[in-house]
Formats: C-alpha cells, sequence, structure tokens
C-alpha cells in the first residue's frame, strides 16, 4: 500500500487548519484596508489579521470550530477506495490527537462526543474517479457558525425587504442577498457563499458547498452566472453588515454559483455559507508512494504572505486609550454604566459556558459560583500534557495549566443558540457579563436590562488571538459533555471585546439589522 499516504492526509489538515490559502488572505487584505484602524470594523479586522498570522507561525488552529472536516478526493482506476477512506479517517484521528482539529463529532441522540473526529457521517469523504495518475485530495474545514447560517430557497417565494423571487436569474439574485443579510454577524463575516441554482434539497447543498472549492479570485466560465456573481459581490457590499456584524464596507468576499439541472416542480437556490476563516487546501498524491507531490491553491511549501509586520502582531490589540477595564468579578453599577459601543478590556476569572452547560443550568446549580462572573460562549482547543514540537500542539503562550491543561485555541461560538436560556441563567446565577458573537435576542436584551447584565461580542475565530490572552487554566467542571462543551474555568488578561448589547436595551445588532435592511429595500 501507499507508505506515505496517512502522513500526507495528516499534512493536508494541519495546513488546512492553521494556514489560510493566498486568495483569501488576498481577499481579507483588501477588507482589512477598506477599514479605518480606530473604527469596530477596524479594530475587528486588525484582531482577525493577526490571528491568521499567529496561526500560520504556531502551527495552531486558525479558528477553535475546526469545523466537518469535508474530503474530495479524485483517485485513478484501481485505487482501492475502501483502504483510502481508512487511512483518511485514521488522519482525521491522528491530527485531532496533534491538536490540529477539536473533537466535533457527537452523537446527535446521546450527546457523547466521540473525541477522535470519527463516527457515523465524520468526517465527510467524497470519492470520484478519473483518468489521471495521481489522487487528488481537496479538503474544506467549515464549523459550525457559519455552517448554520446556510439558507435554501424554494422559487417563487417572498423574501423580507426584497419582494419576489421569481424563478429567474434575478430572483437568484435577490436569494443570496437575502442569505447574506440574514447571516448578519453570526457566520462570522466577511464570509463567502457558494451557490447552487437547481438539483434537489440535497444536491442543492451539495454543490453548493462544492462551489466553495473555488478560488474567490477566478471568474465563473459561465457568463450569465459570472454576470450575477459580480452584481452580488457589489452590492452585498453596500449592506453594511460589515466585519463581525458591525457594521462597515465589507460583508462578503466571495460568491461563487454553479447549476444543476431540476424537475420541472422545482427551484431550489442553496446557499452554503462560510465564514473570513474560509479553510480550504489540496494536494496531489502520489499513486504509488502515497507521498505529496504538489499542493493546490498555493505554491507548495512556501511560507505564507504574512497579513501584518511582525511589529503589529507583536502589538497586539490596538488600543485607542477609550477602552474600558473591567475586572471580574463584575458589580452591576459597572455593568450598567457600559454603554453599545463601548471597548472593554477583561482580566479576572471567566467560566466557559455553551450548549450543554446552558442546557445544564436550567435543571442544575452551577459548579462554581457565578455571582459578578464573565461566561464565555466558547468551545476551546484544550490539550493535557500534550508534547509540544513539530507533532503535538504548541501552546501559542506559555500557560500555567492547572492539572497539565493548556488552551491552544479559544475564540467565541455564536451566541444566539443559547437565547432560549441566557436570560433566565443571567437572573437565576447573577452572571453580569456574557461573551460570544454574533449577538443575541429580545428576550436576552430584556433579561440584561432586568438582571443588569451586558452582553460582549469578541471576534469571532479569532482562535489564536484570545488565546494569548489566558494566562492560566484554573480548573474544569461538567467534563462529562467533553472537552468543547465542558466549563473551563480560565484566567484572562486584557480580554478584548466589544459591547453590543446593554443593560438600557440598546442592541447594536438589531440596529445593523434594520439598517441593513433599509440598504436592502434599495436593491428590490
Ligand atoms: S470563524 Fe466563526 S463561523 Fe467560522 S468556524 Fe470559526 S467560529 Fe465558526
Amino acid at each position: 500500500m501507499l507508505p506515505h499516504f496517512l502522513e500526507s492526509v495528516v499534512q493536508l489538515i494541519t495546513r488546512t487548519s492553521t494556514d489560510l490559502p493566498p486568495d483569501v488572505r488576498a481577499a481579507m487584505g483588501v477588507a482589512v484596508r477598506s477599514e479605518q484602524p480606530d473604527t469596530r470594523a477596524g479594530q475587528a479586522l486588525t484582531i482577525i489579521a493577526q490571528n491568521i498570522d499567529q496561526a500560520a507561525s504556531c502551527e495552531g488552529p486558525i479558528c477553535q470550530d475546526t469545523g466537518m472536516p469535508t474530503f474530495d478526493v479524485k483517485v485513478p482506476v484501481g485505487a482501492n477506495q475502501i483502504w483510502l477512506g481508512s487511512q483518511i479517517r485514521a488522519a482525521v484521528a491522528e491530527a485531532t490527537r496533534r491538536g490540529k482539529l477539536r473533537p466535533n463529532s457527537v452523537d446527535s441522540i446521546t450527546g457523547e462526543n466521540s473525541g477522535d473526529n470519527l463516527g457515523p457521517g465524520t468526517p465527510i469523504i467524497h470519492f470520484d474517479q478519473w483518468e489521471a495518475p495521481d489522487i487528488e485530495i481537496k479538503l474544506i474545514l467549515k464549523g459550525g457558525g457559519c455552517e448554520n447560517t446556510n439558507a435554501q430557497y424554494a422559487l417563487p417565494t417572498e423574501l423580507d425587504h426584497l419582494g419576489r423571487a421569481d424563478r429567474t436569474l434575478e430572483g437568484v439574485r435577490k436569494c443570496i442577498l437575502h442569505a447574506v443579510w440574514k447571516a448578519q454577524g453570526k457566520g462570522c463575516s466577511p464570509g463567502a457563499v457558494g451557490v447552487c441554482i437547481g438539483g434537489d434539497r440535497t444536491s442543492g447543498y451539495l454543490h453548493a458547498k462544492e462551489q466553495l472549492f473555488r478560488t474567490l479570485d477566478d471568474t465563473n466560465p459561465d457568463s450569465r452566472l459570472a454576470e450575477v456573481e459580480s452584481a452580488v459581490m457589489s452590492e452585498a457590499n453596500k449592506l453594511s453588515v460589515g466585519p463581525m456584524g458591525f457594521s462597515g464596507n465589507t460583508s462578503l468576499i466571495g460568491c461563487k454559483i454553479g447549476a444543476l439541472n431540476r424537475l420541472p416542480a422545482s427551484f431550489f437556490v442553496s446557499v452554503a455559507y462560510d465564514c473570513w476563516a474560509f479553510r480550504r487546501l489540496g494536494i496531489k498524491v502520489d499513486a504509488t508512494s502515497g507521498a505529496i507531490s504538489d499542493w493546490l491553491y498555493r505554491e507548495g511549501t512556501k511560507p505564507s504572505q504574512p497579513m501584518l509586520s511582525a511589529e503589529a502582531v507583536a502589538a497586539g490589540f490596538p488600543t485607542t486609550g477609550r477602552e474600558v477595564r473591567l475586572r471580574a468579578p463584575i458589580t452591576e453599577e459597572q455593568v450598567r454604566s457600559l454603554k453599545v459601543g463601548d471597548v472593554v478590556l477583561i482580566s479576572g476569572p471567566m467560566f466557559t459556558g455553551r450548549d450543554q452547560v446552558h442546557a445544564y443550568l436550567m435543571k442544575n446549580d452551577p459548579p462554581v459560583d457565578l455571582r459578578g462572573s464573565v461566561l464565555y460562549h466558547c468551545g476551546p482547543v484544550v490539550v493535557k500534557d500534550a508534547p509540544t514540537g513539530p507533532d503535538g500542539p504548541v501552546p501559542p503562550k506559555p500557560q500555567r495549566g492547572e492539572g497539565g491543561w493548556r488552551v491552544t485555541a479559544a475564540g467565541p461560538t455564536t451566541s444566539i443558540r443559547e437565547e432560549p436560556y441566557q436570560a433566565e441563567i443571567l437572573k437565576r446565577y447573577g452572571v453580569r457579563a456574557v461573551v460570544g458573537k454574533g449577538g443575541m435576542g429580545a428576550k436576552t436584551l430584556a433579561g440584561l436590562k432586568e438582571s443588569g447584565g451586558v452582553y460582549l461580542n469578541a471576534i469571532g475565530g479569532a482562535a489564536q488571538f484570545y488565546a494569548r490572552c489566558i494566562d492560566q487554566v484554573t480548573g474544569v467542571s461538567l467534563m462529562q459533555f467533553g472537552t468543547p462543551e465542558a466549563m473551563w474555568h480560565l484566567e484572562v488578561h486584557d480580554f478584548p471585546a466589544i459591547v453590543t448589547m446593554d443593560s438600557h436595551g440598546n442592541s447594536l445588532h438589531k440596529d445593523v439589522e434594520e439598517q441593513s435592511g433599509a440598504v436592502l429595500e434599495t436593491l428590490r
């Protein structure tokens, strides 16, 4: 069999998870230059750019959500797909062990995490045969936050702000704009969309995701689709959804459209939304040795062009002097003095909690005293007593780790999933600050006002940047939920976030959604 194949796939996974391809870097570079550095959007993009460089330099995951590994494999006639599939699965488990992938495969009935990213449906591997002598493997790592913002439309339909979308390319254009508007910052904008016109509900989504294997700077060979792609790019960026939904000049960095034949009765438009952490790479593999013969989407192993200068990366968060310093535990008075738009730097203890922790807290007392606490919607990548260096995770900075635990990636997860629980948890346990991304809804906004709480938006995907704000892992509770879902006790230092929902009933997310909706009206 191919002696080097497994290690080649591990290398592909590692590079994909830690180093964005040149076309995505170029698009993000344009976005960075389009904003003033001292605006909310500018600060967010500076953190993102720093994070991209930090991830590549320490070979750590760009985002803590390393997504659903999706492989597109082309093999010569006669290749043993059963063996190749087993080796790809083994490579996924090995990359997880090395901390390049977060354990992300969860039993849908029991909620149990398999711990190695293997399980029914995980990873996704598509095989095709081709006439070439080599094996080609393309990989995309698309996380849950952006996956949850995917959308599928059955035309004709009525769309908010845009009116009727008919079974025409004009109707398709409206659907894509609607999907970008609806996503706001929840999918970590600026993002890119892969779109399929037609197919059935299943093949439509699949083909939409396949469009994300195109480079952001290519031109659609079908001039009709190229025209729609170009129109969407220019119109979506007029919406001012902006980075992380903070409002700004760049909402979309790519639009790639494909088409499949459909049944006469159906006309689906399927939209696969990917975040700025657009992790996609590929390799060509020698079909006799399994060694990598070439890289796709990048120039071999040549180091990536940094987003920022080394000094700019080392400088950390770009402060303006107007930041509010908060040390947990936080008082109600401190929280009520904060207003939407304030930038805060948090120090002191912070507890992570996402879906399982919230569900648990609705029925059980918290494992720690949460009065005055900061609750972080985050499922970090955490490793224990692991080797460091080429075969092991590289901690972004030395952390004092209780019990040998070290956090290697720790960005925020999408907060809206906790909307059914958050107000109750604020009220019951005295949590003062919730940190997450993408904002929350009316129920939480009312809860913040009633209980004296604040919602702080951290920069989605900036997993390396935020891992560097963690001084120490002081403990962990609820480990039965698995690493990403456990409650981690962290000690943080100057952790930056922006007040996007305050205790006075104000929500930046609501404002940006309304303002961008008004722009959408003009694009009917
Ligand atoms: S950047 Fe945001 S949407 Fe993308 S994988 Fe990370 S958390 Fe999810």
